[in-house]
C-alpha cells in the first residue's frame, strides 16, 4: 500500500489551492484576508483555519467551518477550470504502474475530501484514489495518516503483506510518517530540498517520479 500526499507531491495547483481558501473564507467572514501569515505547505485545511482564527481571537463553530470548507471547494472547481493544475514529471506513469502492479493507493492530504478530488481530477489522477485521510476531519497529519489506514481496513484493503510507505514532499509528511511508523519517501518537488526531507527522517528522496524503477527497487528492497 502506497498512501500518497497531494500537492507539491503529484501535481502543483500554481496558487489555486491558497487562492480558493482566501476565497471562501471570505465568503463566509466577510473581510478578505490574504492569509500571508500562513504557510500552505505541509499544512492541513483544518489546521489553517485554526491559524487564522487564533490570528484573529476568533473561535468558530463547526457548522462555520463546514460552510467556509463548502466555499473553498466552489472557488478552487472554478479556479482549477481557468488554470489546471500541473502534474509533477512521472507521477502519472508512476501511479499507473504501481496500479498495475495491484498496489493499493490511498492519500494522506491536508485537503478537505472535496478539494482533494478535484485537484488530482485536475490531472486524471482522482482514478487512483480509492480511500484516505483527509484535511477536514483531523488537524495533524498523523491523525490524517490514521483516518486513512482505518479507511484502508474498513475497505477491506491489507497493506501489511506487502508493506506500506508514504509519499509526500515536507517535513510535515515526513513527520507524520515517522510517527505512525511507515517508511517515507520524500518528493523535493515542492517546497523543500532533499537534505531537509533526509533530515526528517525520509528513506529515501526524489526530484520527481522520472526514475520509477529507482523508486520501484527501493519499495522492493525496503517494503518486501
Ligand atoms: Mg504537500
Amino acid at each position: 500500500m502506497v498512501l500518497f500526499d497531494i500537492d507539491g507531491t503529484l501535481l502543483d495547483t500554481g496558487g489555486a489551492g491558497r487562492q480558493a481558501f482566501i476565497r471562501g473564507l471570505a465568503r463566509v467572514m466577510g473581510a478578505r484576508d490574504e492569509l500571508a501569515y500562513v504557510s500552505f505547505a505541509g499544512n492541513t485545511d483544518r489546521k489553517v483555519l485554526d491559524q487564522v482564527m487564533a490570528a484573529r481571537g476568533q473561535r468558530l463553530e463547526e457548522e462555520e467551518i463546514r460552510r467556509i470548507f463548502g466555499e473553498v471547494a466552489k472557488e478552487l472547481r472554478v479556479l482549477l477550470r481557468e488554470n489546471p493544475a500541473r502534474a509533477v514529471a512521472g507521477a502519472g506513469s508512476f501511479l499507473a504502474r504501481l496500479a498495475g502492479a495491484g498496489v493499493a493507493l490511498g492519500l494522506v492530504t491536508g485537503n478537505i475530501r472535496e478539494c482533494a478530488y478535484l485537484k488530482l481530477g485536475s490531472v486524471g489522477f482522482d482514478r487512483f484514489f480509492r480511500f484516505g485521510g483527509f484535511g477536514d476531519e483531523h488537524a495533524e497529519r498523523a491523525e490524517i495518516g490514521r483516518a486513512a489506514l482505518a479507511a484502508a481496513a474498513a475497505a477491506g484493503i491489507e497493506g501489511a503483506e506487502g508493506g506500506i510507505c508514504l509519499v509526500g514532499d515536507t517535513p510535515f509528511d515526513v513527520a507524520a510518517g515517522v510517527a505512525l511508523g511507515i517508511p517515507v519517501i520524500g518528493v523535493a518537488a515542492g517546497k523543500y530540498g532533499a537534505c531537509e526531507l533526509l533530515a526528517a527522517g525520509a528513506g529515501v528522496v526524489v526530484a520527481d517520479f522520472s526514475d520509477a524503477g529507482r523508486l520501484l527497487d527501493w519499495m522492493e528492497a525496503t517494503l518486501g
